[in-house]
């Protein structure tokens, strides 16, 4: 049958567009927005400094390998600059992985609440997303091996997870690893990494090191507080690299990313205080949420999942309305299967004081 007008390839129409966190309250003059996992310290001052001196040449195109970025990361965390590639965000990353290593029939295995972009990318190739249940909130590595088929060809995982907050020790993602097929990719994705303080957390890089199918992703969107320039960067075995090299765009990393990624990653101090911050307040919030009677997953990330009742007029759908209304902006997390939570981004100390009083008012404990 010949169809009259131009038909997308099967899966695409079945993707449910990202939606992202808002950042606006209709009628709030000073609206927090805590809805993207966004940092509040804002970037280093010398990401700032670097990036406005990009301004001055916008008529050249920037290097396409990203040379001096992937060095700066490369020295960063002892890696050999070859085996890193940089892309706009690591959302891109994520797709170009979809698109090298999926095709129509595959399956590419995600969890629950696993990050959306997992079963958009794979969607797009025409691949079919294999959901993993989880348990408390918690991505389960047998139930994940019980999935994988001579079909499977990527595990998505983001470790810690969004929006859940929750994380494998090592010991966890090695015995996945080694029970998974050598033709199956592993994508860890490490976006929060540099938040986590558990002496059983590694990122992968030594995973990476030392396997032929695991590839690591992380993101200066988040401790780096460069959100706004969309960049990201991956380390993987030289044959996943040269894959990912063929496919990018030829320059999928601007200049002004480029600059002030590589401040970034040199200022360790603005990294440290940035840990400093979040280490503080995460815990103070889940101790105070908790408080009220709510209960809040162990968050061992930049945000906490906060969960409500059932009862009438205090589900998440009550306390989003209530909260929005006092400017606070959290995140709605019904497309991640939890339509009864919020997530929270950890705040700066203003913000952070402000959502548990309003809680407080809201769970009519107020003092
Ligand atoms: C925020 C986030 C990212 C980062 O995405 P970018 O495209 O780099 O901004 C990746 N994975 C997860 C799980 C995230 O929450």
């Amino acid at each position: 049958m010949t169809a009259n007008r131009p038909q997308p390839r099967p899966g695409v129409l079945e993707i449910e567009a990202y939606v992202p966190g808002k950042s606006s309250a209709p009628g709030v003059a000073k609206v927090f927005k805590l809805s993207s996992n966004e940092t509040p310290l804002g970037p280093s001052p010398h990401a700032l400094a670097a990036y406005a001196a990009t301004g001055k040449h916008l008529e050249d195109y920037p290097d396409g390998s990203a040379s001096d970025l992937r060095d700066a990361i490369g020295r960063a965390f002892g890696l050999d600059p070859a085996r890193i590639v940089c892309g706009a965000g690591s959302d891109d990353l994520l797709n170009l992985l979809a698109r090298a290593y999926l095709a129509d029939g595959d399956e590419a295995i995600h969890t629950t609440h696993g990050f959306l972009v997992y079963p958009i990318a794979t969607l797009g190739t025409g691949a079919k997303p294999v959901v993993a249940a989880e348990k408390n909130y918690t991505a389960d590595v047998d139930t994940i091996l019980k999935l994988v088929t001579a079909k499977t060809k990527i595990v998505f995982l983001a470790n810690p997870n969004n929006p859940t907050g929750t994380y494998l020790p090592f010991d966890e993602i090695k015995r996945l690893h080694k029970a998974l097929p050598p033709h199956v990719l592993f994508v860890l994705d490490a976006a929060y990494a540099e938040y986590v303080r558990r002496n059983d957390y590694e990122a992968g890089i030594e995973l990476v090191a030392t396997s032929d199918n695991v590839v690591m992703t992380r993101t200066f969107s988040k401790i780096h507080g460069l959100a706004a320039l969309r960049l990201g960067w991956m380390y993987g075995p030289a044959h996943v690299v040269d894959a990912v090299n063929r496919i990018r765009g030829p320059f999928n990393v601007n200049s002004a990313a480029i600059a002030a990624g590589i401040a970034a990653i040199r200022d360790n101090e603005h990294q440290e205080r940035a840990r400093e911050h979040n280490t503080k307040w995460l815990a103070w919030l889940t101790e105070e949420i908790g408080k009220l009677g709510l209960e809040v997953t162990p968050s061992v990330a930049n945000f906490v999942l906060i969960h409500f009742t059932h009862e009438k007029g205090r589900t998440a759908t009550d306390a989003n309305a209530f909260l929005t209304r006092r400017g606070l902006v959290l995140r709605q997390v019904g497309a991640y299967k939890l339509p009864n939570a919020l997530r929270m981004t950890v705040g700066s100390e203003e913000a952070n004081r402000l959502v548990v009083a309003a809680l407080t008012e809201f769970m009519g404990k107020a003092k």
